[in-house]
């Protein structure tokens, strides 16, 4: 009889979920506690550095993907990826994206120079066999030219650096719209640099949980130990990967920068 009767509570159940599964609009009062707004996190590294073939195996050990922002001028050189590694990082599922010719400050230069470290980088990468969708403003300098010639070059998105909060700016949002007001300055925190504390790094995503979810993109450059300001431990960057893989229970994921907000692939300008 007892089994009978849990038998009776189970499908009455089951008859709930089928009609909660047709219902495409939750109704307030009955979303479970565990379905937070969705926290998206990105893990961008820049400038083509030799030590990301294996920051993109710590990734993707736990299931994740990067994005992998390159200066093709550079790519080849000393400390840079070569092509073959810039291949197997994009055959992994990493995604490709540009971050201008040679790393020139954007802002220092003519619109038209603009466009031949943009445009130029871009149709590189393309004709090497990637579908680049979004770019990194080297330095994150940016103004108001960059971003329209990033969009006439057919990037879809862009991404700066700073405008999240952090300890320089208490004031900002803890996380970028997953449907960024303006694609083409995407915000992030600061770079993660060799004295960013990992539990910093920890706090920034909670801090997105906390504040309603959104899009909160990591800036990092070299991936070792005591190699500049701009670098961050191999070590700590595991322990991080770790600490995020576990917040997928609190409705944090990791993505690229392209899916993270639905990035589309626009053709090259013509010459
Ligand atoms: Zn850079």
């Amino acid at each position: 009889m007892k089994i009978v009767r849990r038998a009776g509570a189970l499908s009455a159940v089951l008859v709930v979920l089928a009609a909660q599964a047709q219902t495409p609009v939750a109704h307030a009062g009955t979303v479970e506690p565990s379905k937070k707004a969705e926290t998206v996190v990105s893990l961008t590294f820049d400038d083509g550095d030799v030590t990301h073939p294996s920051a993109a195996r710590m990734l993707e050990r736990r299931g994740m993907r990067g994005t992998f922002y390159v200066n093709t001028e550079t790519v080849g050189r000393d400390l840079k990826l070569t092509r073959r590694q810039l291949a197997a990082i994009a055959k992994a599922g990493h995604e490709i994206g540009g971050h201008t010719l040679t790393h020139l400050r954007l802002t220092e230069l003519t619109r038209s120079e603009q466009r031949v470290q943009i445009c130029d980088d871009r149709r590189t990468l393309v004709a090497w066999g990637y579908r680049p969708t979004t770019l990194a403003y080297p330095f994150g300098a940016v103004d108001s030219d960059a971003k329209s010639v990033a969009r006439q070059c057919g990037y879809d998105a862009a991404r700066a650096v700073g405008g999240l909060r952090q300890w320089k700016c208490p004031d900002c949002p803890a996380g970028e719209d997953l449907r960024p007001k303006d694609r083409y300055a995407i915000r992030t925190p600061g770079s993660v640099r060799e004295d960013t504390l990992l539990r910093q790094m920890k706090q920034q995503v909670l801090n997105a949980e906390k504040g309603g979810g959104g899009l909160v993109t990591l800036v990092f450059h070299r991936v070792c130990d005591g190699c500049g300001v701009y670098s961050v431990s191999p070590g700590t960057l595991n322990e991080f990967l770790d600490w995020l893989a576990s917040r997928k229970a609190h409705g944090t994921v990791v993505r690229t920068l392209h899916d993270a907000i639905g990035a589309r692939y626009l053709p090259l300008p013509s010459e």
